[in-house]
């Protein structure tokens, strides 16, 4: 395809392929909004992290805290200290990935054109969907203090030539829901489905939460997981996303959720989350070394997956440069998806030859959402998937939801609330 070929199919798909197809661009945004009829993403919140606006940014606080950090600034050691026995593994796997990571940034700085359409993706149009100002819920508080709440579900069932009707109470702001059922349904502990083909909202304590088409979510801490397990394993999952809280110092600094040891996800019941017919197993890591020893050496095997390929996820800003220095040690611009697949109960060897097609070493480049979101990146993933089509698909300690997906943590309608979204 030409180059404006390409940029035409990024409009459409959120995805722009490179010419080695190995190195894709995902406009985040693009791609979550694929997820939606009535409601859509708002660029200008997904993207706040890296795109603030001269207007936002508030010069007066950026000189307070640039004089702060030179009072705290300690003083440099004479002699970098020589790095121990695991930083020489990180930084040799590092030296591995550098050339790709390298190589897949070129081609991003040499797309004019992509280039170009990347200060335009936080442009936006339509309003808010927040009504008011308030602030978001704390879903794991809300668990301990008031584990009885209930959700209300409106879901949008009747077809285009029915006469819409008034939007019931709670929802007049939202008046795109106008011809709905309501349900009421437990909010934790509970698998709250909207089985329709359009958007759903649910009402939780007055805030609102955009449910895509065909999904569910159950929120629930991690000792209720078992719940997802499937009665048979023909129900079970093709996909199965995992990003864990894993324990480090900036979750930690940063305090937005609650981390867990690692001991903790070798309990996670990937085999019988997994479909009669296999499952490809996406797993996020951070770069910390200890934790890719423990995935390959003792998370993959406990959960029965067999290793099959790693994928770079390489972060930029909207002028295309790396959000911070490639060779930076401490904090890398990149994170890796480690792949794996989960044998199904039957042993067909198409599963063998799928294992064998997942290209490894592919580099996804985006601009990051908030701390810690990861890219939605399930469609770059779906031609891996072994059985079903439309394979069926789950993400464990999940913040949002996708069209067609089940998201089980213990708040998966985080990024889900109406202030993240606007209306068509
Ligand atoms: N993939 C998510 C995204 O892109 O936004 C980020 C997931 S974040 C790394 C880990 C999630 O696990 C957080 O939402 C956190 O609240 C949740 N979590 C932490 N402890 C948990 C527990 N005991 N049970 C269930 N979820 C938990």
């Amino acid at each position: 395809a030409s180059d404006s070929q390409k940029l035409s199919l990024f409009y459409e798909s959120g995805i722009y392929s490179f010419h080695d197809s190995k190195t894709v661009f995902v406009d985040s945004v693009r791609v979550l909004n694929r997820s939606y009829h009535r409601f859509s993403v708002s660029p200008s919140t997904y993207y706040s992290r890296f795109f603030k606006s001269p207007t936002n940014a508030n010069p007066l606080s950026s000189t307070v805290t640039s004089s702060l950090a030179k009072r705290k600034r300690k003083p440099k050691p004479k002699e970098p200290r020589p790095l121990n026995e695991t930083e020489l593994i990180a930084l040799q796997r590092h030296q591995e990935a550098r050339p790709l990571l390298f190589a897949a940034h070129e081609c991003l700085l040499k797309s004019t054109e992509l280039l170009s359409a990347l200060k335009s993706l936080k442009s936006e149009s339509g309003s808010s969907t927040r009504d008011s100002e308030g602030g978001q819920h704390s879903f794991v508080d809300l668990a301990r203090v008031e584990p009885q709440l209930e959700v209300t579900l409106s879901l949008h069932v009747c077809d285009a030539d029915t006469d819409p009707h008034q939007p019931p109470n709670g929802l007049q702001d939202f008046p795109s829901v106008q011809c709905c059922e309501q349900k009421v349904l437990p909010a934790f502990n509970n698998l709250v489905a909207n089985n329709t083909k359009d958007d759903a909202v649910a009402e939780l304590l007055s805030n609102h939460y955009i449910i895509p088409r065909e999904s569910c979510f159950y929120m629930s801490d991690l000792g209720q997981i078992r719940n997802l397990i499937p009665a048979h394993a023909d129900f079970g999952f093709n996909l199965i996303m995992v990003d864990p809280p894993w324990e480090n110092a900036s979750a930690h600094q940063k305090s937005r959720y609650a981390t867990l040891p690692n001991r903790y996800f070798l309990s996670l019941p990937i085999k019988q989350l997994t479909h009669t017919e296999g499952a490809l197993v996406g797993l996020w890591v951070t770069n910390r070394e200890k934790l890719r020893g423990f995935v390959e050496r003792e998370l993959f095997p406990a959960w029965g997956v067999s290793y099959a390929a790693i994928f770079y996820w390489l972060k930029v800003k909207e002028n295309g440069s790396l959000i911070c220095d490639l060779d930076l040690f401490h904090h890398r611009p990149y994170e890796c998806l480690i792949l794996g697949y989960s044998p199904g109960k039957v042993n067909n060897t198409d599963n063998q030859s799928e294992l064998k097609r997942v290209k490894n070493d592919r580099v996804i480049m985006s601009i990051p959402g908030d701390y810690s979101r990861k890219l939605p990146i399930a469609d770059l993933l779906l031609e891996y998937v072994p059985g079903l089509k439309p394979p069926r698909c789950i993400e464990l300690f999940a913040r949002e939801i996708m069209a067609g997906w089940v998201a089980w943590g213990n708040e998966p309608l985080y990024f889900q609330d109406s202030k993240y979204f606007v209306k068509k």
